[in-house]
């Protein structure tokens, strides 16, 4: 009897458990893109129109607003308390101050928690109750970060080999001239002076910085202009040799315990593979269920095409972390349980709204074939174009006697201006795009918060929502 009854209950505390699992569940969204992509200002704008869903965000396409069954969303305290808090408070203060600013951009990992309450409409969890609760948390981390993950695949000799043959670009190899007067000096026979190997390391990276400057977006070793916490430390003191300097490494067959030098660069490189580029793939990576990818296309367009040609190079880099092609040691040790990623060109309001398709095809352009490999992964994708924070207005004007979509907004000085930004391409674009049609914007100041509780002006963020958290408030 007693058997029975503790078989009866051991039922029921299960059923409990599993009811529980039902109705208090998890997500894990990543956002990533490269530096200035819009990531700070996109996560400010998800968390105030979760905040404010209720009373005044503006989401239709999110179904558990338009259907009416969101109870509320709070701020939990974050899960991991060795990871920096998103500055949510920070970036709300800044978008209303007077004249408003952007949000600063973080540059490393931050997160933040938020307890989503809704009314279910699944039939399985209104078996157990009415209301459920998602956890979501959401890692901002930058893209910089990813594009390291093919440096794992190479030993130091390798990557300096690497680097030569991707500045074929004549603007890049400029830049680097500095780079190889600097390195010229180093005799790879005499012995370590560390002194010198930080130097050559200053200026390599402000190489990196310097191509940045100029709108490449393609930047290796991430962490060089990235360096987080790890600012200044030795982990982050190596650099390429010249291709003349391999040559000689080759032909007089000089190895690691021959030259002190060589040995050092080795171990460099190898330290930065296994402290800086693993741990962050096996604390963060492999732990996200969904993320979204944001592309700054239009900033490209404006640079120039370098800058664009450059950002498609380090957007398909950057996709091989979610698809690792032959590659199955990266596929054992890092592979992600992503189930829905969504590619997202940002600050779509700095085009007219028929100019909207256009943007989201040219993204599809520029990742069609890693879409391809990631969906064959089995991860669900999608592409979309979005602003975080509307900051411009949308009027009518003519040109040539027909009336054209014009933009209204307020630029960084201060002044009023009405433009037209320009036509977008459907896909990337040949040598002939760039000699005959300007795209030109200027950066606009964002809009304040009418009241406390009012949301941001956006587009279509309603969309990004439903697609990474719609199924999971059913
Ligand atoms: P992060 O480095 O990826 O975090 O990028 P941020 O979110 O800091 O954005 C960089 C800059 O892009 C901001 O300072 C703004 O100037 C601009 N920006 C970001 N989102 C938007 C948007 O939705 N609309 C407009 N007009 N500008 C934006």
């Amino acid at each position: 009897k007693i058997s029975q009854h503790s078989s009866v209950q051991r039922f029921q505390d299960q059923a409990k458990v599993l009811g529980h699992r039902l109705i208090d569940h998890h997500v894990s969204l990543a956002v990533t893109g490269l530096s200035k992509s819009g990531k700070t200002a996109f996560i400010t704008s998800l968390i105030n129109q979760l905040l404010n869903a209720r009373e005044s965000a503006d989401l239709p396409f999110f179904s558990v607003v338009s259907e009416k069954r969101l109870v509320g969303v709070k701020r939990d305290v974050q899960p991991d308390v060795t990871v920096a808090r998103f500055a949510y408070e920070q970036g709300i203060e800044s978008l209303n101050s007077e004249p408003p600013c952007w949000p600063q951009s973080t540059n490393g990992v931050s997160q933040v928690r938020l307890l989503i309450k809704y009314r279910n409409q699944s039939r399985l969890r209104r078996l157990v109750s009415e209301y459920s609760t998602l956890t979501l948390d959401i890692t901002d981390y930058p893209g910089e970060w990813l594009l390291d993950l093919p440096l794992l695949e190479l030993d130091y000799l390798q990557w300096c080999q690497n680097f030569w043959d991707n500045l074929h670009d004549t603007a890049k190899s400029t830049l680097a001239e500095s780079y190889k007067i600097a390195l010229e000096g180093l005799d790879l026979s005499a012995n370590v002076d560390e002194m010198q190997i930080q130097q050559i390391s200053e200026v390599f990276t402000q190489f990196l910085h310097n191509c940045k400057a100029k709108g490449y977006q393609l930047i290796q070793p991430g962490r060089f202009v990235l360096p987080g916490e790890l600012a200044g430390a030795p982990v982050l003191q190596f650099f390429p040799l010249t291709p003349n300097q391999l040559k000689s490494i080759a032909e007089n067959n000089v190895k690691g315990e021959n030259s002190a030098l060589l040995d050092l660069l080795n171990s460099r490189f190898e330290q930065y593979q296994k402290k800086v580029i693993r741990p962050f793939y096996r604390k963060h990576f492999k732990r996200f269920d969904r993320q979204i990818i944001l592309v700054d296309c239009l900033s490209a367009l404006n640079n120039g095409a370098h800058s664009f040609n450059d950002l498609r190079k380090a957007i398909n880099w950057l996709l091989g972390s979610f698809h690792y092609g032959t590659s199955n040691i990266l596929k054992r040790i890092f592979s992600p349980n992503i189930d829905k990623l969504m590619f997202a060109a940002s600050k779509s309001d700095h085009i007219t709204p028929e100019q909207q398709p256009n943007l989201v095809m040219l993204l599809e352009s520029m990742i069609h074939e890693a879409r391809q490999h990631i969906q064959y992964e089995g991860v669900e994708t999608e592409s979309t174009a979005f602003s975080a924070i509307r900051a411009s207005q949308v009027g009518t004007s003519t040109f040539n006697g027909e009336p054209i979509q014009v933009l209204k907004g307020t630029t960084t000085e201060g002044k009023s201006i009405t433009l037209y930004p320009g036509e977008v391409p459907q896909k990337c674009p040949e040598q002939g795009f760039w000699q005959h049609q300007g795209f030109a914007f200027p950066s606009f100041l964002p809009v304040p918060q009418q009241h406390k509780t009012s949301a941001f002006p956006h587009i279509r963020i309603d969309h990004v929502l439903q697609f990474v958290l719609g199924d999971k408030l059913e």
